[in-house]
């Protein structure tokens, strides 16, 4: 599933092929992957307008068209966006095509999971998918203290606590394994039980793992893939995620592989405490 890293890279290698392009045509092979603002026909709205900006807020994606609508994208498990600069045929699994007045963006999904909403610019962070968005881990005004903050109100493991998108945002599976790994904590541990040094320690480490995810533009396990069609590079830099039964890369110990909050987890019983 794409996290912070990926549509981060998704957005800034999209954004200078497609800012200030016009929307002249539109392709919906599969409908239940766009979701209009209720009573009007998607195709329609979007029609004709400029790409004026693109940004990312958590895993979502927000593409601002002129006359203030915004489409945001949540690409869930497989959805992928990608860029052509002439005339491309649609593969099996796109469900969207846009045509631009150069070049076109096609919108593809194996798993049928991801949506493209078009909400009013004005509403677009009132939203339900965005209001109850915690934190952007790597704005410059988020700190150690905040952080403390967020994880304070639960109850539950870290684990399954970085991965509540209303505690923090745009931490999946693969990047709080590998910021949990560089702090030194089980993934196991009661989020009660972290004392402030560890607080600080996660901190750093999940600063540094998605700047990291960023700089290699993404993990690609399978699915992932930049607007141009590349994959990421980060997969090569993973300490335990997708490693269960692996020597550790730090200690030698074997790394183990547990169901944490329904998700399969991945640490060293050595390295973390
Ligand atoms: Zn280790």
């Amino acid at each position: 599933m794409p996290e912070l890293p990926e549509v981060e890279t998704i957005c800034r290698s999209l954004a200078p092929k497609i800012l200030g392009r016009k929307i002249v045509d539109i392709d919906i092979f599969w409908p239940p992957a766009v979701v209009s603002i209720p009573g009007r026909d998607f195709a329609e709205l979007v029609m004709d307008r400029e790409i004026i900006s693109l940004d990312r807020r958590g895993k979502y994606l927000l593409i601002g068209l002129s006359r203030g609508l915004t489409m945001i994208i949540h690409f869930r498990m497989t959805g992928r966006m990608i860029y052509y600069p002439s005339r491309h045929a649609p593969e099996k699994h796109t469900h969207v095509v846009f045509r631009l007045n150069e070049g076109e963006v096609h919108y593809a999904d194996t798993r049928k999971f991801g949506r493209i909403q078009l909400v009013p610019t004005a509403k677009a962070f009132k939203t339900p998918s965005l209001a109850k968005l915690g934190p952007e881990p790597l704005a410059e005004d988020f700190s150690f203290v905040q952080l403390g903050q967020c994880l304070s109100r639960k109850k539950s493991t870290i684990k399954s606590s970085l991965l509540d998108q209303r505690v923090i945002a745009g931490l999946g599976n693969i990047y709080v394994d590998e910021a949990l790994f560089r702090a030194g904590i089980q993934p196991g541990r009661k989020t009660q039980s972290l004392k402030v040094s560890e607080i600080i320690k996660l901190y750093d480490a999940i600063v540094e793992v998605l700047s990291a995810g960023i700089k290699a533009e993404g993990t690609t396990f399978r699915d992932y893939r930049n607007a141009e069609g590349k994959k990421g590079l980060f997969q090569e830099s993973l300490m335990v995620y997708g490693r269960g039964g692996l020597d550790c890369k730090v200690c030698g110990q074997k790394l183990l592989r547990q169901k944490i909050g329904g998700r399969t987890t991945v640490f060293c019983p050595q390295c973390q405490l």
